[in-house]
């Protein structure tokens, strides 16, 4: 394999170009950075996934003038719904109860890349290298030097930072010696499209049972209504799952879910994604920067992830910007001041996101009342529902500007 000399030398690299690294990378463009983006994959329209976004996500898409591409795929929600399949009690969080016309939206998660990465086309100050995937990462007299393979050759780019955000098993956070703890859920998502007979009026419905929980989330369809549907559940539940014909998966959701949404129709092409938590040590080590899924995977049943991630990202977006705007230089141990805010956000959504799983399966008699007057309880208590909204949609303590609307 060929492999080039001398080092291209940018200001910021980012390895990952999935939603969370572009995202940076388009938030970053003004600053005046030359800015490296690599990922191993082209971009596609592969991925089947359909995200809940909250209303600060949404808001950050808005800000980065990503809306209009997205706006007609986006469906609202107004209302989320919680339950426990075979207990009374539900807990209804209302965005009419914090004068909210919406609480975030759905969007396929192939339309938010497509977006992404129209908009990357168009940004001078960004390289792409792509396919292209990191080999090597090593640290000297305060440069970061990467050698990725492209074409049958290998390159070398150089830069003070390095930004980690290729996945959940991000080779920049191995090669950067950043330990992680990881924990598996034995549970696995099983993804898809359901056709309703009737509207999901933009409720939001999540409903938890002894294997796992299932989402009913709103989509836009043209054609029909529609709903997307997660279900997590045990491996061997979720294998079976899989395994069902379309009828007999069908006739299980509908068990198991119940009538909410009426009488459910048809579902679309299944997909089985194995779920796991990890989190890294740290988020920085000498010169790099951990992002996304390679700081931290979550558990999707709180809808977290990437909502976390932007937030994570526009604190960095907004630092940059500032330093850029006054021509001030910056150092990695600035980002990791920047990124710092972001510790209550992420200890509430790792915990969330965590605990979640586990709460609703106990068997227990006292499990089971224990949750049950805690839902009713909950239900009840209009303030602490109201804060619960809120954090709900990334509207609580410091928010940064890019997460914020025009008239916030
Ligand atoms: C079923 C499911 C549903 C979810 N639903 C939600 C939701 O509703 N709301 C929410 O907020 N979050 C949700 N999430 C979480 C969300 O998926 C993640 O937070 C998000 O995808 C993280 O993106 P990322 O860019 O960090 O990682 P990734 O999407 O994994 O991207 C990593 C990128 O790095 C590239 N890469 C990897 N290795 C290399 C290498 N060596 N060299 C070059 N490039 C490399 C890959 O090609 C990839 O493009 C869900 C997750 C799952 C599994």
């Amino acid at each position: 394999m060929l492999e080039s000399t001398m080092p291209k030398i940018y200001d910021l690299i980012i390895v990952g170009g999935g939603l969370v690294g572009a995202g940076l990378a388009v938030a970053l463009h003004g600053t005046g950075l030359t800015i490296a983006l690599i990922d191993a994959r082209k971009p596609s329209s592969d991925d089947p996934r359909l995200f809940a976004l909250n209303k600060s996500s949404c808001q950050f898409l808005e800000n980065l003038g990503l809306w209009d591409a997205l706006a007609k795929y986006a469906a609202a929600i107004k209302d989320v719904h919680v339950s426990h399949k075979g207990h009374f009690g539900a807990v209804r969080l209302r965005g009419h109860d914090v004068a909210a016309v919406a609480l975030g939206h759905v969007i396929p998660a192939y339309k938010i890349e497509t977006a992404l990465n129209d908009r990357l086309l168009a940004l001078p100050d960004v390289t792409l290298y792509r396919p292209a995937t990191l080999t090597t990462l090593t640290e000297a007299n305060g440069m970061v030097t990467l050698t990725i393979a492209s074409d049958e050759k290998n390159i070398r780019l150089q830069s003070a930072i390095v930004m980690g955000a290729d996945g959940t098993a991000s080779i920049v956070r191995d090669q950067a010696a950043i330990a992680a703890e990881t924990f598996d859920y034995q549970q696995s998502a099983v993804v898809t499209r359901t056709r309703l007979h009737r509207s999901h009026l933009h409720i939001a419905y999540e409903r938890f049972n002894k294997t796992g929980a299932i989402a009913m989330l709103p989509l836009v369809n043209n054609d029909y209504h529609e709903c997307a549907t997660i279900w997590t559940a045990d491996n061997a539940k979720a294998s079976e799952l899989m395994a069902m014909s379309d009828a007999a998966f069908l006739e299980a959701l509908q068990n198991e879910f119940g009538y909410r949404l009426g009488r459910l129709q048809a579902i679309s092409t299944r997909h089985f994604f194995p779920l796991r938590m990890l989190c890294a040590e740290k988020a920085v080590n000498q010169g790099v920067l951990l992002l996304g899924n390679a700081l931290h995977t979550l558990h999707p049943i709180a809808a977290q992830g990437f909502n976390l991630a932007l937030y994570e990202v526009a604190l960095l977006a907004e630092g940059i910007k500032e330093r850029c705007a006054k021509k001030e230089l910056f150092s990695i141990t600035d980002l990791q001041n920047m990124i710092a805010r972001s510790e209550k956000q992420q200890t509430v959504s790792m915990s969330v996101s965590h605990r979640l799983p586990q709460l609703f399966r106990g068997t227990s008699m006292l499990t089971s009342l224990l949750t049950q007057a805690g839902m009713t309880a909950f239900d009840m208590a209009q303030p602490l529902k109201k804060i619960f909204i809120n954090r709900m949609m990334g509207r609580t303590g410091t928010v940064p500007r890019l997460l914020l609307g025009a008239n916030e």
